[in-house]
């Protein structure tokens, strides 16, 4: 059926329609004086979402854009970074590093487990000469449904003196990520993932302390040389030409969070994160990721025995329902669940129903017929 279709993949994430409403108007000027005061207000939203008082800067670019400028500020060619590594994203930056010529050293636990704070503690007090640049942690790990534990991995940054960028592209607007609190940074993000926005905008918030550091670093920048964006967000616009109707949609969807509220929005993602795991563990269905280190924003499943990308094809086909699929070596092992953004408890009480019925047709009869719905259903209503 035309118009029906439900995403559940990671991103790009549903879009609510007073946010694509937002979108479809005519395009503004973007030097004028109206497009300005949409800059302000959607600068004091990002602030907000981000729980900073640091500039949260707007590029025209998805995350990897956000965090390749969140990296290339603050560093100069050689500089040593430590990269978190336990899946497709870590490997990223790890690359993107490589890339531009630093010098990387991977700190790595295996996918579907967490980063543990303690490997961080060992590299960074060997590091007595404090040659250690940045460290780089990707927050929720979205090839694997694996939320790292950004707090106990930063005191141990902090303790040591080296800059904090983090990739926080499925966890701002999924679970709390205040900044300010913890003294994050750089922290990167993207606008199909936790902000309900198509994609085309990456942010980057900075602090006083890697503004420090931007003084001094020297790898090649242009278009992503955030002092650039920083001088003419102090005069609300932009360095170059801003996709202006994604402006007005972020301002629609900034709008919708702050009428939710931050509270609402992190409790909502808990929720609709324990219901889908309650429900894949009632189908006696394997979860990629342990109970506590689980994303706010997807559900990594591994089933076992059978081809997790039969499930995403009947899912597709007979429900209209998009899953995502595993990355890399996970192909066929996992599919998994995205629950970012614009999602509620009925989104989550159709696709486990979908999911029931598909696994059924697969003639996977491990389960009870209704027990993910049931079990997905009493997570919701507790
Ligand atoms: C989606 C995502 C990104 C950014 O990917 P783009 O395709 O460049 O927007 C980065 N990190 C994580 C963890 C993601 O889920």
């Amino acid at each position: 059926m035309k118009d029906k279709s439900m995403l559940m993949i990671p991103g790009p994430t549903p879009v609510p329609e007073s946010v694509l409403r937002a979108l479809g108007t005519h395009p503004i000027g973007h030097r004028s004086g109206e497009f300005s005061q949409i800059f302000a207000r959607v600068t004091q939203g990002l602030k907000w979402l981000h729980q900073t008082k640091n500039d949260v800067l707007i590029l025209a670019s998805s995350g990897t854009g956000a965090m390749e400028a969140g990296m290339i500020n603050f560093l100069s060619p050689g500089d040593r970074v430590l990269v978190g590594s336990n899946g497709k994203f870590g490997e990223r930056w790890a690359e993107v590093a490589l890339a531009y010529g630093l010098d990387v050293q991977e700190v790595k636990s295996p996918w579907g487990t967490a980063l543990n704070p303690d490997d961080f503690k060992a590299a960074l007090e060997a590091d007595t000469a404090k040659t250690i640049k940045a460290v780089v942690i990707t927050h929720s790990e979205t090839s694997t449904g694996v939320l790292n534990d950004l707090e106990a991995i930063n005191a141990q940054v902090k303790a040591h003196g080296a800059l904090i960028i983090v990739d926080a592209v499925t966890s701002l607007g999924a679970v709390s990520v205040p900044v300010d609190a913890w003294g994050l940074d750089v922290v990167g993000s993207g606008s199909q993932k936790g902000y309900m926005m198509p994609p085309g905008l990456g942010f980057v918030s900075v602090s006083a302390q890697a503004w420090e550091a931007y003084k001094t670093a020297k790898l090649p920048k242009f278009y992503l040389d955030l002092g650039k964006y920083r001088k003419d967000a102090g005069k609300n616009t932009t360095p170059f030409t801003p996709p202006v109707n994604l402006f007005f949609a972020l301002d629609a969807a900034l709008e919708m969070m702050q009428a939710e509220g931050l509270d609402n929005i992190f409790a909502r993602h808990a929720r609709l994160t324990q219901a889908t795991r309650a429900a894949i563990k009632a189908l006696n269905l394997a979860l990629y990721a342990p109970d506590d280190a689980a994303s706010p924003a997807i559900t990594a499943v591994a089933p076992a025995g059978i081809d997790a990308e039969k499930i995403r094809s009947i899912m597709k086909k007979r429900f209209d329902i998009a899953l995502a699929g595993g990355q890399d070596h996970l192909k066929g092992q996992v599919f998994r669940i995205g629950h970012l953004g614009f999602v509620c408890d009925r989104d989550i009480l159709a696709a486990i129903a979908g999911l029931e019925a598909s696994l059924r047709e697969l003639g996977y009869e491990a389960f009870a017929p209704g027990a993910g719905v049931a079990a997905a259903a009493k997570a919701i209503s507790a």
